[in-house]
């Protein structure tokens, strides 16, 4: 028996052309994400823009202080802070974070506030630094307090590889591991220098 009412082209060749399209709907979507994977530096977490706390519980031994989560340091610094805060805790010195990661975005703001209260960029820039400068957006500085805690750091730190770097900040505390070996560097006049 013949089919009549068949005019146009054969179902064999109808289903082929389906075939072929829906390979090639796959091939593309199968093709996006191999794409995506060969960008280099994608989805690559940027240590500048991971922000720090913002603040934290009061700090136990003053009040005028936090005393912050050392989140978002870089691995190595954060290890080396639980090693020098314990050290000085077995010598009975509490240490307190008043602030230690920043983020890009959070040195801005910290910029933009003084320039609004000092008038000019240049004048800002004596108090805080902008986020291209700050080795708090850099993940290895950390501010400590009070005092009493900055002195031991500053006189036992260096061992556990962390210096004060600016003669006026007492707080302002950087890790490189290199200064165990090497010794501290001289202290800069402040963090504009
Ligand atoms: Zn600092």
């Amino acid at each position: 028996m013949q089919n009549t009412t068949s005019h146009g082209p054969p179902r064999w060749r109808i289903i082929a052309l389906v075939l072929v399209a829906l390979a090639s709907v796959a091939a593309a979507i199968v093709a996006v994400p191999l794409a995506v994977d060969v960008v280099a530096g994608a989805a690559k977490p940027v240590l500048e823009d991971v922000p720090g706390p913002d603040t934290g519980p009061e700090c136990p031994v003053d009040a005028r202080y936090v005393d912050e989560e050392p989140d978002g340091l870089r691995a190595d610094v954060r290890s080396a802070w639980g090693e020098l805060r314990a050290a000085a805790e077995d010598d009975g010195v509490p240490v307190c974070v008043n602030d230690g990661k920043r983020s890009n975005a959070q040195q801005q703001a910290e910029f933009d506030e003084a320039v609004e209260k000092f008038g000019t960029p240049e004048l800002a820039a004596d108090y805080v630094l902008p986020p291209e400068e700050s080795n708090h957006v850099k993940g290895f500085a950390v501010d400590v307090q009070p005092y009493a805690a900055a002195e031991w750091v500053e006189a036992n730190g260096q061992a556990y590889g962390w210096c004060r770097r600016y003669d006026n900040e007492y707080w302002h505390f950087e890790y490189d591991p290199a200064y165990t070996e090497d010794g501290c560097p001289g202290l800069l006049p402040d963090a504009t220098s």
